[in-house]
């Protein structure tokens, strides 16, 4: 069987089906300044943004896929990360049928996009290392099981996966591997993406929104085999990534010294308050970190929370996540604010030694 055909036997029978919308501006954007357009019923007054957005997002997804190394038929944009997971759901899990696994304690979306599409959820736990427990994800899988979710680094552990137990997995499991690599800029580790023309089954979801500084925008990355690809862009609404989204991420893309300056200062700084965390009487243990975060276990997660926050820090209390009793998340921030981090610390340790 070639790597299309196992792939068109994964995908929902409606999305093999269906055609595509096709939208005013698929034909002729690209020559738009010499044209009169009167196909759209837009305004006609120019503007920035009276015109329909490109609805392949060419000049961009050809940017990203050049910066990442992959052809741009592997390639597509989603409005965030999550509108790419949420499609991976509506294209190849059919509702009260289909399963997907996930590893807690995980990224609490892929549980609610399955919720939400009305398709079942199998939850294995990482273990003791935060690592896959492959015997146990191959045992849980069968032809159902359309996707296994992995994290890597995972949020809110902090920590990469293990290459050699995700590539056991790439090669074992039945379904589709989505590895989520909100956190990959912040790691040591390149991720998985050197992978994609090996294994069909790899899809990689990236964002702007975390290292690159634009949640605001929302832009996310899917890479993965072309006829991936090819399923999941019948499957988008036409026009989902906007135009101020496209020029902004042109604008940033194209100059990637500030990214490398910024996530280098707070990869020391993730160092520096790792170590000053661990000097604080209440915090039992700061988990290592691939991550713009710290996941830290504390005496009184509940307590520890609202003493900061009465103080003007917000953190996440982390402890409603599976074995996840008592940990805050602290993002890293700029110096100033994570040294005023400290202080508060130091204030509450030394109220609660009276
Ligand atoms: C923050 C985060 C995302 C980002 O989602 P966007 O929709 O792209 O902003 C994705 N996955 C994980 C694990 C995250 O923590």
């Amino acid at each position: 069987m070639s790597d299309s055909e196992r792939i068109s036997k994964l995908v929902r029978p409606l999305i093999a089906g269906l055609k595509p919308y096709s939208s005013a501006r698929d034909e002729y954007n690209a020559t738009r300044e010499a044209m009169v357009f009167l196909d759209a019923n837009e305004n006609p007054f120019e503007s920035d943004v009276n015109r329909y957005p490109d609805p392949h997002q060419r000049q961009l997804r050809q940017l990203i896929a050049s910066l990442r190394g992959v052809a741009d038929n592997k390639l597509m944009l989603g409005n965030g990360s999550d509108d790419l997971l949420d499609l991976l759901f509506r294209v190849f899990c059919e509702p009260y049928s289909d399963q997907v696994i996930c590893l807690p304690p995980t990224f609490a979306m892929y549980k609610v996009l399955s919720q939400m599409n009305g398709v079942g959820l199998k939850e294995i736990p990482l273990d003791a290392g935060w690592q896959p427990d492959v015997d146990a994800i191959l045992k849980a899988s069968g032809p159902d099981t359309k996707i296994l979710f992995l994290c890597s680094p995972n949020n809110p552990t902090g920590q990469c996966l293990d290459e050699e137990r995700v590539l056991e997995l790439l090669r074992n499991f039945p379904g589709l591997v989505v590895i989520d690599e909100a956190y990959v800029e912040f790691a040591e580790n390149p991720g998985f993406a050197k992978y994609l023309d090996q294994y069909e089954n790899l899809i990689i979801t990236q964002t702007l929104s975390k290292a690159y500084g634009l949640a605001g925008i929302r832009l996310g990355v899917c890479m993965a085999h072309p006829q991936v690809i090819a399923y999941m862009r019948r499957a988008k609404l036409p026009y989902n990534i906007n135009w101020l989204t496209q020029q902004r991420a042109l604008d940033v893309l194209q100059n990637p010294g500030k990214l490398r300056e910024e996530v280098a200062l707070i990869q020391t700084e993730r160092m520096r308050m790792g170590r000053e965390l661990s000097r604080c009487p209440f915090i039992v243990k700061v988990f290592p970190s691939d991550a713009n975060f710290l996941l830290v276990e504390v005496d009184d997660a509940a307590l520890r929370y609202r003493q900061m926050l009465d103080l003007g820090v917000v953190v996440r209390n982390t402890s409603g996540y599976l074995r996840l009793q008592n940990t805050l998340r602290f993002t890293i921030g700029k110096p100033e604010e994570n040294d005023r981090v400290l202080e508060i610390l130091a204030s509450l340790t030394e109220k609660s030694t009276l």
